[in-house]
């Protein structure tokens, strides 16, 4: 029998960047032959389009698309989880017609636009406002010639989704820029009736500098819905956080955090994590952060969930130069045993008998780490590299002088460790 390669995000989700590229999901990168928002008048011609249904064929022909390599080849978690959670759909016979056409979107992946009010170092104009006039500083005329050129999404990119479109949507995963300052974001909340909202569970992610728009209380428009999980980012405390996201002010993060707890607490719908991206730059910063958070919001306790950057390639752990990425390795291997032995307790049930589980800390924290520990160890760092967006990157010395300057920072002095990559000049695209 054939494996069944088959991702059910290939069926049932639809990823839109702010400049309106389409993807079926937020990690697999571009088609071959661009997909465009703009490019169809209906939301169904976009997610039955040529593209999508070619990657669906890929999938049963047992050969997967390129657009897959970061799950098939970077062992990225995303495909697994939804497989498991959407076991159902997969196994629907009437999943895909013979045209590999499927009836609804299910899950909606958007990013609707870039405005945002951070401009964090492993991201770029394209998901953030703020990054423009530093992207000209690095990249000189071509840059400027990006910027001047690029093509934004539809100026009223939820206006083009139907009463029809929406009611099919089960689950949305929203982003930004920063969403929670975007009217496109609110324009699609408020789309929805509150029994439509009852029905939806959402993932978003906030960089956690505001908790009111217009006035209103974000987290009480947040809580008509079925269930939301909001992913604050935050990739470090003191200096090392602010150096790697800059905007974020710790004083401010903080008290929205309490507050976003706070208003949580006893909410069963409402569920507040942390996400933390490991890059170089932040790597050995983790256990102090895991420590950190457990002490200042016990509420939260072990509650963060770690994510990896594999662009661009000199923030990208994996990509490291060897000597660097192996004292990675040991420090993550040394992570994983918590010194304090104070880790959650849970109980599961396997085939009918109760058993307890010890974790380390707790599972997200036990399960994202030993994934990172194993994207380190066995990911095809060739495909990886090919992944790189910009293949004409600048030697990183020059990049962070630059970015440097402009922000007021030093690297020797926030991420000294840094100078393995700087010095090695990697030209790894
Ligand atoms: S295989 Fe991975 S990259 Fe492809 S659609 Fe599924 S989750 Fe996304």
């Amino acid at each position: 029998m054939v494996e069944d390669k088959r991702c059910v995000l290939a069926y049932t989700s639809m990823y839109i960047e702010p400049d309106g590229k389409i993807r079926p999901c937020c990690v697999s990168s571009d088609f071959e032959e661009e997909l465009n928002f703009n490019d169809y008048k209906t939301i169904p011609e976009l997610y039955n389009s040529p593209q999508m249904r070619g990657l669906r064929k890929s999938m049963e022909d047992g050969t997967p698309s390129k657009v897959c390599d970061i799950c098939y080849k970077g062992n990225n978690g995303l495909m697994p989880y939804w497989n498991e959670r959407w076991k159902h759909k997969l196994n629907d016979p009437n999943l895909s017609d013979s045209k590999y056409n499927v009836k609804s979107l299910d899950y909606l992946d958007a990013r609707f636009s870039n405005i945002c009010n951070f401009k964090c170092r492993m991201c770029g104009p394209g998901l953030s406002s703020q990054w423009d006039e530093d992207h000209i500083a690095v990249e000189g005329q071509s840059g400027a010639d990006y910027l001047a050129n690029r093509v934004m999404i539809h100026s009223d990119p939820v206006g083009k989704f139907t009463a029809k479109d929406l009611q099919t949507i089960e689950h949305m995963n929203v982003g930004g820029g920063e969403p929670f300052i975007t009217a496109d974001f609110w324009k699609l909340i408020d789309s929805f009736t509150d029994e439509q909202k009852s029905e939806i569970t959402m993932y978003v992610n906030t960089n956690g500098s505001v908790v009111k728009y217009k006035g209103e209380s974000i987290m009480e428009k947040l809580s008509k819905f079925k269930e939301v999980v909001i992913g604050v980012s935050c990739d470090g405390f003191g200096a090392i956080g602010e150096y790697q996201r800059t905007g974020m002010n710790q004083k401010r993060f903080d008290k929205n955090f309490t507050h976003m707890l706070e208003y949580a607490f006893g909410k069963d719908n409402l569920i507040i994590s942390m996400e933390y991206t490991i890059t170089s730059m932040n790597l050995f910063h983790i256990q102090d952060f895991i420590f950190h958070v457990k002490d200042k919001w016990p509420a939260l306790g072990y509650g963060i969930h770690f994510h990896w950057a594999t662009t661009p390639y000199y923030f990208a752990p994996v990509l490291a130069p060897n000597k660097l990425k192996q004292q990675f390795i040991s420090y993550i291997e040394g992570v994983l045993i918590n010194p304090r032995e104070d880790g959650v307790l849970t109980d599961f049930i396997h085939e009918g008998e109760e058993y307890q589980k010890q974790h380390e800390y707790s599972s997200p924290i036990d399960e994202s780490l030993n994934a990172f520990l194993n994207h380190l160890n066995s990911a095809d760092v060739e495909a990886i590299r090919n992944m790189q967006i910009n293949k004409n990157a600048m030697p990183v010395r020059k990049f962070m002088k630059i970015i440097d300057e402009r922000r007021g920072e030093d690297w020797k002095v926030v991420v000294p460790h840094m100078e393995a990559i700087i010095n090695a000049d990697l030209t790894l695209i």
